[in-house]
């Protein structure tokens, strides 16, 4: 079995989930257009006489209209995603769409923060490189309480001078 393969499903899932429901319905309002309206329209303005593959169209026009439907939900994906990443969403947001070629979506893929997690104690969203909640002061990484190591969740005893933890 390709546990890998299952995983990536599952997580694909998980972030497609994250666009909001107006994001699906605008993007498959502007679907609907682009095939129903805009692709009709553009085969037309072919004369007919010009001897030009005009079921061709037929191919590109709708593959195209995917393409910028795909691309409408990762401009809500990526206002959505770095929201939750405490990034500047709509910084992001403008730079997705306005720089061209998907260069706006590979430099935020490549540069975005790890997914924000709250603070146990009072739910501040905390960034990952943070030690102590900058809202209560909550310690964020667990220590050793002999010789101050920092430990992993799970560990039974500490790694570094075995003292049991629990
Ligand atoms: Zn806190
Ligand atoms: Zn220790």
């Amino acid at each position: 079995m390709n546990w890998g393969a299952a995983d990536t499903k599952t997580t694909l899932k998980k972030e497609l989930a994250i666009i909001p429901a107006v994001g699906w319905v605008v993007a498959g309002l502007v679907l609907v257009v682009l095939l129903t309206v805009v692709t009709p329209l553009l085969v037309r303005t072919v004369p007919p006489k010009s001897g030009e593959p005009v079921w061709l169209l037929w191919i590109v026009l709708p593959f195209a209209s995917l393409i910028c439907t795909i691309w409408l939900l990762m401009v809500f994906y990526v206002n959505a995603d770095a929201a939750r990443r405490q990034m500047n969403r709509l910084l992001w947001t403008l730079l997705v769409i306005f720089i061209p070629n998907a260069i706006g979506f590979i430099v935020y893929f490549l540069l975005r923060q790890p997914i924000a997690r709250p603070c146990p104690k009072c739910t501040t969203l905390l960034k990952a490189e943070f030690v102590f909640c900058p809202s209560c002061g909550q310690e964020l990484v667990p220590k050793c309480p002999s010789c101050r190591h920092a430990v992993e969740a799970g560990w039974l005893a500490c790694a570094f001078c075995g003292a049991k933890l629990g």
